[in-house]
Order: C-alpha cells, then structure tokens, then sequence
C-alpha cells in the first residue's frame, strides 16, 4: 500500500510538471522514465520496439522445429500484427530488427553445416541452403527502397559473401535484385536466372532452361545436380528449381508458381524426382495438389510478410498457419534470419 501510494505521488508530482501542450516540447522530456503522458505517437514507438525485442527473443528461445509449439504460433502472431500496422512499414525498430536477424542468421552460417542441409529463410521468399560442400542462395533481395533497403548492403553482400551460386526464380522485383546478381557474378559465382531475364550482362549470368522442357545441369564444381523445371506466374517465366546436393538430399523451390495449366506436370513431379524439402510461395493457386505434386518429406513455406504489398496482400504468418492447418499438413514456419536444420528421417 505504501509503496502504491508513494507511486502515485510521483507521479502526479510529474504531471503537474509537464507543461500544457501549447509549450510542449516537440520530443517527450520524460521518456527515459518510460512517462508517455501527452505523447501517444512516442508512446506507440516505444510498444513497438519492445515488442519487436521480445518476438526476437521468444524466436531464439523456440527455433524452428517440425512440431508444433505455442511460444511460436503466439511471437509470429505478434509479429503479424506489427507487420500489418502500417504505422511501424519503415520505421527505425523495423530496420533493427531485421537487421539484427539477419546478423544472428550470418553468424550462424560461419559455423558451417556437418550433415544433412541447413535451410535459412530471408526476406520475402529468399532461402539460402548451405550442405557440407555447398552453399545456394535463390531469390536473395534486400527488400525495401533501393535507397534505403531492409537489408543493409554491408550484411547482404557479407550473406551473399557465404554462398557459392545464386538461383533467380523469376524477373519480380522482390525475387530478383541485378545489383546482388552482378556481385555474385564479379566474384566468379554463376547466376542462373530465368528465360529472358539479364541476358548479355555477365558471362556468369546464365538462363540455362530456353525451351519449355525441364533441364538437368550437374554443377560439378558445385558438387550439385540441379534440376530447373518450367514454370509460370501467370504468363511470366518461373524457373523451379530442384536442387541434388552430395548427400542425396533434394531440395525444391516453387519460386512464385502460379499457374492453372502446369498443375497437369506438377502432379507427376514425384513420379520422377525424390523431393525432401518443399520451399512453396505460401499464396501459390492448388496448394493441396501443389504439394501434393512434389510429396516432399518437409514442407517449408515461403513469401510470408512481403511488405512492399498492401496489408491484404502481405499473407500474415497466421493465415499460413490457418491454410496448413486445415490441411493436416505439417509445415515449419519460420521468420526472416531462421534455420532448420534437416536431416533425412530415418529409414526403418
Ligand atoms: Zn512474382
Ligand atoms: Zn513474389
């Protein structure tokens, strides 16, 4: 009770200082002491950099697994909801905290991967795979204004620095990024990109598939068979990439696959391919039949909080959540800057 009370003496005591608002400072004098009275746009600030903090922390907690768990579903939730106030779209606590997932994800990189892949989600629907010999960036963006990215060019191009191929799904904006390209391409690391896009920049920039058929290219020196199969946004090239590592593993990425008349070849995709891992655009048309087509061993879902689109169009990590749910499929949902580490299940 005494200690109520001295509470509210305190603070009354600074409310009678504040000064009536047609003398208020332009910032909040009282901030440091976490007194927002009179300051609701500082007040939101400092809500949203906190609750930013602590999904980064629950994240860390509780890193991706292929079960469910309720400290996840609640801090992406949480993070659906910042994400869909367009107060927060290109604030500074947005800016840090991607950052800072993205420099946790790169530290994590430098520690290399002994067996099995591991699979790190980006921004929009960029993965990168790293497996003991090689490591496959595909669709790496920056996000964000050219003059202001997400992603700060000193941790993309340290990020882009680990991987040893880069794989362009198709020629939108936040699939396909030519200044990254080009970097890849300086330091003598092959691009492939899909049918018409970047031709004549770079010897290193290369559209490997030019008709509608699939084609198989054995990357040798990147210890890697790759698969690229055609597919479409609509009428716009989409290349889907099918990626064979030394250790057998298969992973594929549907770029943003989204067309009604492939779904015909998507549905005999594993009558020839073994597909381990799914990295599937979280919005694709059929998704059932879709992931029904690849029948991989691992779903992972992609695209999620694509916050160059309108909040209709940004496809929250709950509706992600909801679709695979009613599906009775398992899918490990991660946010930008985490890993799973897949390891093919035990065969009995
Ligand atoms: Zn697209
Ligand atoms: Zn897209």
């Amino acid at each position: 009770m005494k200690h109520t009370s001295l509470l509210l003496a305190f603070l009354s005591a600074f409310a009678l200082a504040l000064p009536v608002s047609a003398e208020r400072p332009k910032d909040n004098p009282y901030e440091k002491y976490l007194i927002f009275w009179g300051y609701p746009d500082n007040y939101l600030d400092n809500q949203t950099r906190m609750a930013f903090q602590e999904i980064d922390r629950t994240l860390r907690a509780y890193p991706p697994k292929n079960k469910d768990c309720q400290a996840r579903r609640m801090a992406l939730t949480a993070l659906d909801l910042l994400l869909h106030d367009t107060r927060n779209d290109k604030t500074p606590a947005f800016y840090d905290f991607i950052n800072a997932r993205m420099a946790n994800m790169l530290a994590d990189m430098q520690k290399g991967c002994k067996k099995g892949v591991k699979i790190y989600k980006l921004y929009n629907d960029g993965f990168i795979i790293q497996s003991p010999k090689t490591t496959v960036a595909i669709d790496l963006v920056p996000g964000g204004p050219e003059t202001h990215p997400f992603i700060s060019d000193s941790l993309i191009y340290a990020i882009a620095g680990q991987c040893d191929a880069m794989f362009i799904s198709h020629a939108h904006g936040d699939h396909a990024n030519l200044r990254i390209a080009k970097t890849f391409a300086a330091r003598g690391k092959r691009v492939i990109v899909p049918k018409g896009l970047w031709t004549g920049i770079d010897p290193n920039i290369e559209q490997l598939l030019v008709a509608d058929t699939a084609v198989v290219v054995p990357f040798d020196e990147l210890n890697l068979k790759l698969t690229i199969l055609p597919g479409h946004q609509d009428d716009m090239y989409n290349n889907i990439y099918l990626m064979t590592f030394a250790n057998g593993i298969t992973v594929a990425h549907t770029g943003d696959q989204y067309n009604e008349e492939d779904l015909a070849w998507i549905d005999r995709v594993h009558d020839t391919h073994r597909v381990d891992v799914l990295l599937l655009n979280c919005w694709v048309n059929a998704m059932p039949r879709t992931i029904a087509g690849f029948a991989p061993k691992q779903l992972i879902t992609g695209h999620e909080n694509e916050m160059e689109h309108s909040i209709d169009h940004r496809e929250a990590y709950w509706m992600t959540m909801e679709k695979t749910r009613r599906m009775g499929i398992g899918n490990v949902l991660m946010s930008w800057g985490e890993c799973f580490h897949y390891t093919p299940p035990k065969t009995k």
